[in-house]
C-alpha cells in the first residue's frame, strides 16, 4: 500500500492527510477499532472530549506499542467548557484521560455564537497557553464559518493552523474552504462519507465501477485530491481497512469535477451560526 501523505501545517507541523475518526464509537468497542485501525496502517487518530472515549483511544495507542511520536492524536474542547478556566480544566482532563503528555492538535469544537456571549475568542485565547506551553503541538478550531474566523484574525496573534467543518460531495463548502486556502488554514472534512449517505449516489457509483474501487473509497479519494485532511469512521474491520486503501489509484480532474458539481448544500450536523452545543 503507497504510504499515507503527511501535509504541512502553517506552523510547520505535520499531519498525515487520512486517519481515523471516533465519533459515535461505544467506548467499549473503541480500543478494539482503533487497535484495528493502528493495525492497518492508520497513524492520526480524532477524537474529542464529548465522544466520551479518548480513555479508550489512549488504550489503544499503548497497547499499539507504537512510539507516542509515530501518532498523531486530536481532540476537541467540550461545549460546556469555553470559560477560560474551564477550558483548562478540560485540557488537563483530555491529556489525563489520552494518558498522554502532549496532544498533536486541539481544537475548539464548535464556535457556539449564542453562548458565552458569542466570547469564543477569549476561549481561542486560552488555547494558545496550550499551544505556547508546548501540550498542544498545534491548536485550531471546529466549524468556524469565514465571519468567525475573521474575528480570530483580528483579535489574536495566532491563526488556527485546521478547521475542522463538515464537507461531503453534498455539501462542498467553496465558501468556507476558499477562505481556508486563502489564509493558510488546513481544511479537515468531517463525516467525510456524509455519515454513509453519498454512497448510493449514481454518479459516484459510475466513477467506483470504472476505478473498480468502492463508492467509499472514491469519495475518501476525492478527499483526498482537493486537498483535505479526512478521518473516516468504521467500526467494522473490512471497512476500516477498505477506507486506507486508496493511494493505489487516482480520479481524473473531470471526475473530481464530477462529484464536485452533486453539491446540494446539505448538510448532515448542525448549523454552527444557530448550534448552541446542547
Ligand atoms: P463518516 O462520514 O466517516 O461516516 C461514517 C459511517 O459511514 C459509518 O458509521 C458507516 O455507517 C459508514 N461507512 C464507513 N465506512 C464505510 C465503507 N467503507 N463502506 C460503506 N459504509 C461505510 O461519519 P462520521 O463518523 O460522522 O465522521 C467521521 C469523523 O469526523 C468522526 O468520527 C469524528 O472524528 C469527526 N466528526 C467531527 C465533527 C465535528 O463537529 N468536529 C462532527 C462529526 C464528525
Amino acid at each position: 500500500m503507497t504510504a499515507i501523505p503527511d501535509l504541512t501545517l502553517n506552523n510547520g507541523q505535520q499531519i498525515p492527510q487520512l486517519g481515523f475518526g471516533v465519533f459515535l464509537i461505544e467506548p467499549q468497542d473503541t480500543v478494539s477499532a482503533v487497535s484495528t485501525a493502528l493495525q492497518a496502517g492508520y497513524r492520526h487518530i480524532d477524537t474529542a472530549e464529548m465522544y466520551g472515549n479518548e480513555k479508550e483511544v489512549g488504550e489503544a495507542i499503548r497497547q499499539s506499542g507504537l512510539d507516542r511520536d509515530e501518532i498523531f492524536v486530536t481532540s476537541k474542547l467540550s461545549n460546556d467548557a469555553h470559560r477560560p478556566d474551564d477550558a483548562r480544566e478540560a485540557f488537563d482532563g483530555s491529556l489525563k484521560a489520552l494518558g498522554l503528555d502532549y496532544l498533536d492538535l486541539f481544537l475548539i469544537h464548535w464556535p457556539l455564537p449564542t453562548r458565552y456571549y458569542g466570547d469564543f475568542v477569549s476561549t481561542w485565547s486560552t488555547l494558545t497557553e496550550f499551544y505556547r506551553d508546548g501540550r498542544a503541538r498545534s491548536i485550531g478550531v471546529s466549524n468556524f464559518q469565514p465571519h468567525h474566523l475573521r474575528r480570530l484574525h483580528a483579535e489574536s496573534e495566532i491563526i488556527p493552523a485546521v478547521n475542522q467543518i463538515e464537507v461531503n460531495p453534498y455539501l462542498t463548502q467553496d465558501e468556507v474552504r476558499g477562505f481556508c486556502a486563502e489564509h493558510q488554514i488546513a481544511v479537515e472534512a468531517w463525516s467525510p462519507l456524509g455519515r454513509g449517505n453519498v454512497l448510493s449516489d449514481n454518479a459516484i457509483a459510475a466513477i467506483a465501477q470504472r476505478a473498480a474501487k468502492t463508492p467509499a473509497q472514491v469519495v475518501l479519494r476525492w478527499h483526498i485530491q482537493r486537498g483535505d485532511i479526512i478521518f473516516p469512521k468504521s467500526v467494522t474491520p473490512d471497512r476500516i481497512r477498505e477506507n486506507i486503501d486508496i493511494f493505489d489509484f487516482g480520479l481524473s480532474a473531470a471526475e473530481v469535477e464530477t462529484i464536485s458539481a452533486l453539491n446540494r448544500n446539505e448538510r448532515t450536523g448542525p448549523d454552527p451560526d444557530t448550534f448552541d452545543g446542547r
